[in-house]
Order: structure tokens, then C-alpha cells, then sequence
């Protein structure tokens, strides 16, 4: 019996596998086709009250379907959103950045769906990671997970291994490659009034300077409470576009913020 939430199902328009949380953050316009991949009823993604995105079949999975007694659950007693199961399966990213659309095409017929489910990799899900949520599985990943699972960045077909660099200094700022990989870099953090600046080990060479990136952490930075220990090693993961000089021309900021870009900040070893 499966207690658990139905985090995937089959998109048409992907061609693949995907995450709830993909199809419930996409804009209702894009229409997408979303169903099961045991009985292909079409399902729909909906969120639990512990913030868990799920599929579920407003019309009943098939009798026998492998994802039938989730559905059971949800038409049984009670309201479907308030299921106790609050740790659905952790999707590993696939992508740092928003999700291609593969095609478009007219729905399928009950054939062309099976055609497509039996062509889905097990355990292949097309999931749209942030930043911080491709740092963290990097960051809880073996070696041997981390050049087993793909990761894509932008458009290049990487995995986690290849996706991240550690940061080399000494050249220019350009040679930093953040927009292509993660750049780690070992750093250290300051306090200074009520922020954290976190400033990297490795410096690059301005003119007759050598300076490095300075990441500012406010206090409603989700990298805060993990410095208020006062540890001052840290690693700061940068990507996006290359950092910019400061307005002093004492520092390099590091890529501007926004869900897929910018620096996340981890204590410097696993633990
Ligand atoms: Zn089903």
C-alpha cells in the first residue's frame, strides 16, 4: 500500500516525467497535460496544508493503479489536503532554472499516453531546481551521486559533479565562469552592524589590485541564522552573471539575486 504522496507524474508537453511542485507553480494558462503513469487518467497537482505539492485524479485512478490508494485517501474521509503524510519523497533537482517546453502538440489519445509512459526512465523527474535547493542536494550528495545525477544549467547537460567548480583566483573576474557552473569558493564571515558579509579566500586582480567578491547577509537572509553561531569558515556557492565591481572599487558583488542566481552560503564541511 502507498501512503505517500504522488509527487510525479507524466507531462505531455515535457515528454517526460515531472514534479508536483513544477505543475503547481506553472501559470494555469500553459495549459499543460499532466497524468498518471500506471493507469494515464489525468491528474492534476494541488498542495497539502504542510505546504507538500501533489498530483491527484479528480476523476478516480483505475482499480489495480499503483497510485490508486492515494486516491483512495483523498475521496475517503475528510478533506484530501490535510493527509498527515508530510514528507513526500525529495525530489532531486534536474535543472538549476526554469524547465524548456519541449512541445506542443494536440492531446494525446490513450496509446499515445501509454507510448510515452513506457518511454519515461524510472525515476527521471524533470524538476526545476532553485539555486538553493540544487546547492543543498549538491551539498548532501556523495561523490558517486553527485556524477551520477544530471543536473542541466542553462543549456548545457551537466551533473552535479560537473555542475559545480571550485573557485580558482588569481586572473580576471571573467575567468570566474559562474553564468556556465556553481562556483564554490572557502570564505569567511564578518559582522558588521546588523549584516554578515561573507568575503571569498580567493581574490582577482583589478589593475595593481588583487580583490575578492563580498557577499552581503541581512538579517532576513535565509543564510543568517547559520552565521549567528559566529563561525567564521564558511563556503559561499556564487552563479549567475559575473560579479560586478563595487562603487569604491574595493570588492566584487557577487551575481544579483533571484531565485536561480546569486550565492548561498553552507558551513565548510558536510555536517
Ligand atoms: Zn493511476
Amino acid at each position: 500500500m502507498n501512503n505517500e504522496l504522488m509527487v510525479s507524474a507524466i507531462c505531455w508537453e515535457m515528454d517526460a516525467a515531472v514534479s508536483a511542485s513544477f505543475a503547481h507553480a506553472i501559470p494555469k494558462t500553459d495549459d499543460l497535460l499532466f497524468f498518471c503513469p500506471d493507469c494515464l487518467v489525468d491528474v492534476t497537482a494541488s498542495i497539502s496544508i504542510n505546504k507538500n505539492c501533489f498530483f491527484k485524479a479528480p476523476s478516480l485512478h483505475r482499480p489495480g493503479c499503483r497510485n490508486e490508494k492515494r486516491q483512495s485517501k483523498s475521496s475517503g474521509a475528510g478533506d484530501p489536503t490535510k493527509w498527515p503524510s508530510a514528507n513526500p519523497d525529495v525530489i532531486i533537482p534536474s535543472h538549476l532554472g526554469e524547465l524548456p517546453k519541449r512541445r506542443q502538440k494536440q492531446k494525446p489519445s490513450m496509446s499515445e499516453r501509454q507510448a510515452l509512459a513506457k518511454s519515461v526512465q524510472p525515476g527521471v523527474i524533470l524538476h526545476p531546481g532553485t539555486l538553493r535547493e540544487v546547492v543543498d542536494a549538491w551539498f548532501t550528495m556523495t561523490m558517486s551521486d553527485r556524477k551520477k545525477y544530471p543536473l542541466t544549467v542553462g543549456v548545457a547537460q551537466l551533473n552535479y559533479y560537473d555542475a559545480f567548480a571550485f573557485l580558482s583566483a588569481g586572473g580576471d573576474i571573467s575567468s570566474l565562469g559562474c553564468g556556465g557552473v556553481v562556483v564554490v569558493a572557502s570564505a569567511t564571515s564578518n559582522k558588521f552592524g546588523g549584516s554578515f558579509y561573507v568575503t571569498t579566500r580567493g581574490r582577482f586582480q583589478v589593475g595593481e589590485q588583487m580583490l575578492p567578491i563580498k557577499a552581503r547577509v541581512r538579517s532576513n537572509d535565509p543564510d543568517f541564522k547559520l552565521l549567528e553561531d559566529g563561525r567564521k569558515e564558511v563556503q559561499i556557492f556564487l552563479h549567475g552573471a559575473p560579479p560586478a565591481l563595487n562603487s569604491e572599487g574595493n570588492y566584487f558583488h557577487p551575481p544579483a539575486v533571484t531565485p536561480y542566481t546569486g550565492f548561498v552560503i553552507k558551513p565548510k564541511s558536510a555536517g
